[in-house]
């Protein structure tokens, strides 16, 4: 049985490679029909921020990626907050001290200091664990004694030097490491009686029964750290299978994304905006930006992966069906944020014209406008093709709710001519005496009227775009007419010629 995690520590908001392994897991657990876990990795009290765990879920929920189990979500595993499960660890900590793969470790922060002043490069490992205060180096009576008066100590992991660990990973093949470049771990602090990350993160993927581990290539290093505490508690035969995802990289290809890359170059790099409880700073975020989240979701898909064809526009469901973890790349993916926004546009074409106009309306509220919807639906089914976010609209479309107050200079200069006054004057009168107004029929008769007073054509159609737009572009003029219906097509044309 497929099960599968994501597993963030709340430590700010959620960086948009985090939303990626998400949405990966996401699609794996559902193409399995297995279970994704939402766990919280909250064991280093120092780094967590308040309303972090809260904004994770809410990005999620406005994402459409949901969770089968997890903090807020309920199930059988829990609890899932790492903060809740001190017990248990204590529990695995005690086991991996009983049959010898760790030891106690009482050496101060200042004395590893002056350890690595001493000796250059300086690792806590087999060749100079012996030398170091600790339980293989201590009588169990002393050891026993300062821990009976209340000494800090911390466990650490006993790694077995010059073996080679194999580490099977699902997109990268097999990765070899030799045991003697890793250090011993430590694995929990009595201080604050909790574990680590390394051990917490262990101990819950084996209880939590997960099946694939899918997460970032930052977590690649650890995984022969993992794969020898699996073995140590001898869990090899339900270790996880490993994926790691490779990295988003800055657009131009030169190192990882960051959030300063975002702010330099203009683009979120988080899911919503984010007001950092500590900083004070407030990081735009791609809900705000106008983003369609299926938008978001199909181009952080192909961040990485790819469906073996040239097929760029997938729904959740069709990615759930397409989605290989043997087709996510080893290299980088770089970030294209450009692309983002054509995914974006593409979104807003392929909605409904009503969808859009829902989304539009509070917009148009804001700058005092209440337009009834039939009307909103059509002009955002003229104009929805220009624009790449919803908000645009209100900059592309304002003509067609508020009548112009000014006339575009340079397009007054180049089209309004001698007699535009007069024709205009004359085209309202006509366009006034039709009973009806649709479409066609203004086509119809005005293109008539033009031939027969043998008019120049896109004379009179520039003037008339004028009148009613205040400057050169736009939809269709019948268009534009039709909509605003005779009145206010007349009444603006009456105006303009004052
Ligand atoms: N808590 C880790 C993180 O913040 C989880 C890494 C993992 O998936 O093992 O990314």
């Amino acid at each position: 049985k497929v099960r599968v995690r994501f597993a963030p520590s709340p430590t700010g908001a959620l960086h948009i490679g985090g939303v990626r392994t998400a949405l990966y897991n996401y699609l794996f657990a559902r193409q399995h029909g297995g279970a994704l876990v939402f766990r919280i990795e909250d064991t280093d009290s120092h780094r967590f921020v308040p309303g972090a765990e809260e904004y994770i879920i809410e990005s999620f929920k406005w994402l459409g990626i949901k969770f089968d189990e997890g903090v807020s979500f309920g199930g059988n595993y829990g609890p899932y907050r790492q903060s809740e499960r001190r017990d248990i660890y204590k529990k695995y900590v005690q086991v991996l001290l009983d049959n010898g793969k760790a030891y106690i470790a009482f050496d101060t922060p200042e004395e590893l200091e002056a350890k690595r002043k001493e000796v250059p490069n300086f690792q806590y490992d087999a060749s100079t664990r012996m030398s170091m205060r600790n339980s293989l180096t201590m009588p169990k009576e002393e050891v026993d004694k300062l821990i009976a008066e209340g000494k800090q100590y911390v466990v650490r992991f006993k790694i077995e030097p010059n073996e080679d660990v194999h580490v099977h990973d699902i997109i990268r093949g097999e990765v070899v490491i030799n045991s003697s470049i890793l250090d011993d771990k430590v694995l929990y602090k009595s201080a604050d009686e909790l574990p680590t990350y390394h051990l917490a993160n262990i101990v819950d993927d084996h209880l939590m029964e997960i099946s694939h581990v899918i997460r970032g290539e930052e977590w690649l290093p650890s995984a022969p750290l993992h794969v020898l505490l699996y073995r140590a508690f001898g869990w090899e035969d339900t270790m996880p299978e490993f994926a790691h995802l490779p990295l988003l990289l800055k657009p131009d290809g030169n190192g990882k994304l960051s959030k300063r890359d975002g702010d330099r170059l203009g683009f979120p790099v988080f899911p919503l905006e984010w007001h950092d409880p500590k900083t004070g700073e407030v990081s735009s975020g791609y809900r705000e930006s106008g983003y369609l989240p299926e938008a978001v979701i199909n181009f952080l898909a192909l961040l990485g992966w790819n469906p073996g064809n040239d097929q760029e526009i997938m729904s959740m469901d069709e990615l759930i069906k397409l989605f290989d973890l043997h087709r996510c790349s080893k290299a980088g993916a770089k970030f294209d944020y450009e692309k983002g926004k054509w995914f974006n546009h593409e979104y807003i074409l392929m909605k409904s014209d009503e969808e859009i106009a829902q989304l539009f309306m509070p917009i148009l509220k804001e700058h005092g406008i209440d337009a009834p919807m039939d009307k909103v639906v059509t002009v955002v089914g003229l104009m929805k093709g220009r624009v790449s976010f919803i908000k645009e609209l209100w900059d592309t479309c304002k003509f067609f709710f508020v009548a112009p107050t000014e006339y575009d200079e340079k397009t007054v200069k180049k089209r309004w001519k001698e007699d535009s006054a007069a024709r205009m004057t004359e085209l309202a009168d006509l366009l006034e005496s039709l009973d009806d107004f649709s479409l066609a029929h203004q086509e119809e008769v005005v293109m008539k009227w033009i031939e027969d007073k043998g008019y120049h054509m896109g004379n009179i159609m520039n003037a008339f775009r004028l009148t009613l737009v205040g400057e050169g572009k736009g939809p269709h003029m019948f268009d534009i007419s039709a909509v605003l219906g005779k009145e206010e097509t007349v009444a603006r044309m009456r105006r303009a010629v004052e």
